[in-house]
């Protein structure tokens, strides 16, 4: 059976299942900071977590800022409300996560995420907690949030399928924003089956998110596949070994593979972190310690020292993009950064729709194996940018795409990634899907297993 949605629907639970899910699950985590908060399920149903910047009534949701300790939201995200309508899940708890999604390896919030395959290493960001939980619970939904390669990057480093859809297709209503015009809710899980029920439950317009869509969903099988090349100019030689053995594979399962030079390709990490700034910049603006979160509480204070106070609970990444973001908006620099950025991805949107009318995109998924926590803790934030240069273009462009597994290299899994046309998200899960069934996936835990 490739859904584990459905195989846990079929099983006999024993009685103090949740209890002991519940207990596991706490004990690892104080290890591995997977969850902000776990909740001991109160209905029956799949364990489903939950990435920390969606909204779930009632309980603390801070996108793993320290400005928004005590945020409890009087409502449910549209994804959160279309799950809980289902009465199928049960409710696990909130994930860590690079805070405000500013990361790509889980290391910019208070409790550092770490692999559970290899617990000195990054768990990938900026959805850590959301790979993390996937990795360990047999049974287990997680909805995640991309922006640039947020769910991507972290399924890859804990070898599990991560999915990002079309911009617009799944409702960001209730979703504590980083980009607007570039931010997706997705879905990480064992099984790509279970992505695609998942992807039918949740996805479809929503009238409180004016950019969501009812366009109609492709499923649309290509068999040639494009290989970018200066993209994998970016890629580590060990993995470049493993990811040509892994084409010769497909090779053999009747893919066509073709390569081409697309040199603008690299621009889409400069013009990705411009937009994506200016848009954090002024998303971030709301937070003030008056209205969600932290209070800043002596009112006597000077105009200026009461919102350094306040705004002083930003974290160190958050800090620098509020700045950067602030002066890339400003009136004279705004043509020579911020349009220019929106002129290159326009002009992506138009090379890469044209490639993927009768093809998918395929890469490594990450350009380099999971750092060790203290190597990316002395990463520079050019290097950290750096490493999202084979997820980023997808997500720039709205496009859908899905990271898997297609090998290990001793216990860390090597990923590769596909990228769709625009709406054809059924099309990747089901090259995803097809993959599964040639590869045997490999887990370490199985938390919760019946
Ligand atoms: N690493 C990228 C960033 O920091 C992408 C993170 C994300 O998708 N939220 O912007």
């Amino acid at each position: 059976m490739s859904s584990y949605i459905h195989e846990f629907e079929s099983k006999v639970k024993p009685k103090d299942y949740y209890d002991k899910v519940y207990e596991e699950l706490s004990k690892v985590n104080s290890r591995l900071n997977a969850f902000n908060v776990i909740i001991k399920p109160e209905q029956d149903g799949v364990p489903l977590s939950i990435k920390d910047n969606i909204c779930v009534k009632g309980v603390e949701s801070t996108a793993s800022s320290k400005i928004l300790r005590g945020y409890i939201p009087p409502f449910n995200a549209t994804v959160v409300d279309r799950i809980f309508k289902t009465k199928r899940f049960s409710f696990l708890g909130k994930t860590n996560m690079d805070e405000f999604g500013f990361g790509s390896f889980g290391i910019n919030c208070s409790k550092p995420a770490r692999n559970p395959l290899d617990e000195d290493r990054v768990a990938g960001g900026s959805s850590s907690g959301a790979a993390i939980a996937t990795a360990l619970l047999k049974y287990h939904v997680a909805i995640a949030e991309s922006t640039g390669g947020s769910i991507s990057s972290p399924a890859a480093f804990c070898g599990v399928i991560g999915f990002t859809p079309t911009y617009s297709v799944i409702s960001r209503y209730g979703l504590i924003d980083y980009a607007n015009s570039l931010d997706k809710i997705g879905v990480m899980a064992r099984s790509a089956d279970d992505i695609r029920i998942m992807l039918d439950i949740t996805k479809g317009k929503d009238p409180r998110d004016p950019t969501s869509t009812n366009t109609k969903i492709t499923d649309l099988h290509h068999k040639k596949l494009v290989v970018i090349d200066e993209l994998l100019d970016k890629v580590d030689d060990k993995i470049m070994s493993q990811f040509n053995m892994f084409i010769d594979k497909l090779k053999g399962l009747g893919y066509t593979v073709e390569n081409i030079s697309l040199k603008e390709i690299e621009l889409s990490i400069p013009a990705y972190y411009l937009i994506a700034m200016a848009e954090a910049s002024t998303n971030l603006a709301k937070f003030t310690g008056f209205k969600y979160g932290f209070k800043a509480e002596d009112f006597s204070k000077p105009y200026n020292d009461f919102f350094t106070e306040a705004r002083e609970e930003f974290g160190t990444e958050a800090k620098r993009r509020i700045i950067l973001g602030t002066f890339i908006r400003s009136a004279s620099v705004r043509d020579k950064y911020y349009s220019k950025s929106l002129i290159i991805r326009g002009e992506l949107i138009d090379r890469l729709s044209k490639i993927l009318k009768d093809a998918f995109i395929i890469s490594p998924t990450m350009p380099i194996l999971p750092p060790k926590i203290s190597e990316a803790d002395s990463m520079s934030p050019v290097q950290n940018y750096a490493a999202d240069i084979l997820t980023i273009p997808a997500n720039l462009c709205g496009l859908p795409h899905i990271s898997f597994p297609y090998s290990y290299s001793g216990s860390l899994p090597l990923s590769a990634q596909i990228v769709g046309s625009q709406f054809n998200d059924y099309g990747v899960i089901s090259f995803a899907s097809e993959w599964e069934k040639n590869f045997k996936y490999k887990f370490k835990y199985n938390i919760g297993e019946i």
